[in-house]
């Protein structure tokens, strides 16, 4: 038997998720991948390497749970949101029995973490204006455990209506649990869906440090449910997620001035956002830019690939999201700093179409 016969079946049959990284490219303008487009500088307290670090570091969910409005029992802190999405299937799926549901266009991982771990995937595609479509949804519930339910979704922009979460709610109580992928909630922070947690125990709200905090590199996320939610995680998390010198930074990033520093960040983005938006409008190769709650923007673009490879070529590495449903011609640019808007605005100019 060869090495690869010797692995699981999905596993051999897996297409490991996508991610901007390792999608490569050789740019000096990356607006490929939602991060903060400047480092933050941090320095370590902590010196006590020789010690394993606490499971869940106390002054990172008291902080947390402090930013976010709910008890610190609410709280489960992972190797980012990612982690959280994994550790969801892992405590509430059977493989091969049960399966996970949710709304393309969306984010990557939810397939791949479910088929990492041979749990069933189902897809119910988003309607108008990506809303969901509560009537399909209601028609595949059928041994679904978790609805993941992206908002703002990732890569369309928009805010999932709260009454269709609230429908969803109502329709998954008693059998499945719904998760708010909340990872871009601080750019449009009146949509949370955290304030619920008390009326649905089976919601849950996912949250990230990667986006608004400006710590992608850091590895750092969140899982916000009820206590018996949470409880349950904590069975299957590993023993040391998280590593000393990343709970010291996430600590000083939650503290009152980490917070205030983490505000004047999203309006600086959301005043670029205007100023990309505002001018990408009047570029003729640009078709369409949809609205957007978050720190990327949609854009469909003629002859996009053609255009995503001219601007590849030329170090503006952006995201292609012209294979997922309903988004032929898209192309998603993360919102940069003004130096990287105008190399973008610039290079869509000089395309001719
Ligand atoms: C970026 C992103 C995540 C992952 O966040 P990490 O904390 O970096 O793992 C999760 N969900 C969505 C929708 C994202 O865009």
């Amino acid at each position: 038997m060869s090495i690869e016969d010797l692995a699981r079946e999905n596993v051999r049959n897996l297409t490991p998720y996508q991610s901007a990284r390792r999608l490569g490219g050789k740019g000096d303008v990356w607006l490929n991948a939602n991060e903060f487009p400047t480092a933050v500088p941090f320095g370590l307290t902590q010196q006590t390497l020789n010690r394993y670090p606490e499971c869940q570091p106390k002054a990172v969910i008291d902080n947390y749970a402090r930013y976010a409005g709910v008890k610190p029992e609410q709280v489960l802190v992972s190797r980012g949101a990612d982690e959280g999405i994994e550790l969801l299937i892992r405590a509430f799926c059977e493989p091969g029995k049960d399966a996970i549901l949710f709304c393309p266009p969306t984010y990557g991982m939810y397939s791949v973490s479910a088929e990492t771990f041979g749990v069933e995937y189902r897809t119910v595609q988003a309607k108008e204006g990506w809303q969901l479509d509560l009537p399909a949804i209601a028609e595949k519930l059928d041994g679904v455990k978790l609805v993941y339910v992206c908002s703002p979704n990732n890569p369309t922009g928009q805010i999932i209506n709260p009454q269709d979460m609230r429908d969803l709610l109502e329709m998954t109580r008693g059998k499945a649990l719904v998760v708010a992928d909340e990872a871009y909630i601080e750019f449009c922070p009146q949509a949370t869906l955290v304030n619920w947690l008390e009326e649905y125990p089976h919601l849950v709200v996912l949250r990230t440090l990667s986006k608004a905090f400006a710590l992608a590199g850091l590895r750092c996320g969140f899982t916000l449910a009820s206590d018996d939610v949470i409880a349950l995680l904590m069975k299957v998390i590993a023993p040391y997620p998280l590593s000393t010198p990343v709970a010291d930074i996430a600590a000083q990033a939650l503290s009152p001035d980490g917070i205030v520093a983490m505000r004047q960040r999203v309006t600086q983005i959301i005043d670029e956002r205007q100023y990309l938006i505002s001018q990408l409008r009047d570029i003729p190769c640009v078709e369409q830019v949809f609205d957007s709650e978050t720190n990327y923007i949609l854009v469909r673009i003629t002859a996009s690939s053609a255009v995503f490879k001219s601007l590849w070529d030329q170090g503006i590495i952006l995201r292609d999201q012209n294979r997922q449903p309903t988004l032929s011609g898209c192309l998603r640019i993360t919102i940069g700093t003004r130096a990287e808007s105008q190399r973008v605005i610039d290079a869509l100019r000089a395309e001719n179409v």
